[in-house]
């Protein structure tokens, strides 16, 4: 099966060579290939001479987890790289050392083991999630402790060695977030293939950070005080490779890039088709609408997150409803015959209110498009403003969702994450290292570790 699904990979891995780095991503195969900061690492490991990539993912079957390129158990790594988007994947990764017959707890490894470096979206949202389990956990952009980390083992480093220098980075030590150089942007895709998330298409970051300070997001610049850097339209074009068919433009804010428009422009003058992973309803107009219908666009995907106008405020959520609504019709006129759209329920002072006037600006879109509402309980982390915030009880979270389907009927469909996936985030989200350590203390090394079982013994958060 490995074989399979490493021949449907253009290019295809290079052959193992020299010190072999382990990437581990504690999900699905299609998952990770839609990871951008998973192939930013491998396009790293794989452009250095004397190092090989091999991935292992947490759905491997096998016993004793592999390396999906070459087969090696990951406990014969030096170095494992975790790349962790979000908290629930710190259950998938416990158990996958564990099956590796590494313990999880990084205070019951030695010198024996190897060295696991961690990083990704969890690192910034709750990073006491992984400190009881990495050696390194690092904070921010990951290009700085990349470089370190390949030239020092290039160079013959002992563990220790490697372990000094990476933990002296920013970005390793509490309260400190790395930040790459302008010139280490963008990141791509390392390959592309259809058994991707994302079919077949290539990714490309256009800028990184976020211009605007929604409360909730720990992508916020508010939270993080930086501002967002635009990848120049010369560098995004050049990370494109010509073999490719299928692009997908990543970023928080995408059609916010001041140079969006010609980027769009010279991708369809290449005949390909386009991808964007987040559209702000303000900025479609006649021509941009026109411009992403022709490179294939048929689905925008716009986040409203709060319910009403006075959520949206309370939350920092500079979205109207009426740009919403506006950009489905204009849309719809050019092509583009379907809308997304993300909403979370469970804001403080939320009220029955609330959702009717979601319901109300729901009806108004599908009056003119396809609409999907993809619809979730607010998840209040730690790096944000709202880590205080009650979670939602479950009653009042089923009831309106009760209420938005009631009141949409067959207008529009609707996605709503269960209350108790959320809950389990929620309670993850507020963890501090100490319970974490505490529940991998309890993990059975001969038996699965079930996260959700051990997490349903806990009080509602
Ligand atoms: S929710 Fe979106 S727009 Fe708001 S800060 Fe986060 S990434 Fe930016």
């Amino acid at each position: 099966m490995n074989r399979e699904i490493i021949a449907d990979e253009v290019p295809p891995p290079p052959r193992r060579g020299g010190i072999h780095i382990g990437l581990l991503y504690p999900g699905s195969y299609a998952e990770s290939a839609s990871a951008l900061g998973l192939h930013f690492i491998m396009g790293a490991v794989r452009s250095t001479p004397g190092c090989s990539a091999g991935r292992i993912l947490a759905t491997d079957s096998r016993a004793r987890p592999a390396t999906l390129e070459e087969g090696a158990p990951l406990s014969s790594l030096p170095v494992v790289l975790v790349s962790a988007g979000w908290e629930l994947m710190a259950g998938p990764l416990a158990e996958t050392l564990r099956r590796a017959s590494i313990p999880p707890l990084l205070s019951d490894r030695d010198e024996t083991h190897p060295v696991i470096v961690a990083g990704g979206a969890l690192a910034l949202s709750n990073p006491d999630l992984l400190t009881p389990i990495a050696d390194v956990v690092l904070r921010g952009d990951g290009e700085e402790a990349l470089h370190a980390l390949l030239s020092g083992l290039t160079a013959g480093a002992n563990r220790r060695e490697i372990l000094d220098t990476l933990s002296g980075l920013r970005g390793a030590t509490e309260g400190t977030r790395a930040v790459c150089d302008d010139g280490d942007l963008p990141a791509r895709s390392a390959f592309v293939t259809p058994r991707s998330a994302l079919a077949s298409m290539h990714l490309v970051e256009v800028m990184r950070g976020c211009p605007h300070g929604c409360s909730f997001c720990i992508m916020s610049r508010r939270r993080s005080g930086l501002h967002a850097r635009y990848v120049p339209l010369q560098a995004v074009l050049e990370a494109v490779p010509g073999a490719a068919r299928r692009v997908g433009l990543v970023g928080p804010s995408v059609l916010e890039h001041p140079e969006i428009e010609d980027i769009l422009g010279a991708l369809g003058d290449r005949s390909l088709e386009v991808g964007i992973s987040s559209t702000r309803a303000s900025r479609i107009d006649d021509s941009l609408a026109r411009l992403l219908a022709s490179l294939g666009l048929r689905t925008l995907t716009v986040a409203l997150d709060g319910a009403s106008e006075s959520i949206r405020a309370r939350i920092s959520k500079s979205v109207k409803a009426g740009d919403v609504i506006r950009a489905a019709r204009t849309a719809r006129r050019h092509g583009i015959p379907r809308l997304k759209l993300y909403v979370m329920l469970g804001f403080e002072g939320e009220r029955d209110q609330d959702i009717e006037e979601l319901a109300s600006t729901c009806l108004e879109i599908a009056s003119s498009t396809s609409l999907t509402v993809s619809v979730g309980p607010v998840v209040p982390k730690k790096a944000t403003a709202l880590q205080a915030m009650p979670f939602v009880p479950r009653r009042t979270y089923e009831s309106r969702i009760k209420l938005l389907r009631r009141t949409l009927g067959d207008r529009a469909r609707i996605d709503a994450v269960s209350w108790r996936e959320a809950r389990d985030e929620a309670l993850l989200s507020r963890m501090g290292p100490d319970e974490a350590s505490g529940l991998l203390a309890s993990m059975d090394a001969t038996r699965p570790f079930e996260l959700r079982r051990a997490l349903r013994a806990l009080p509602d958060p």
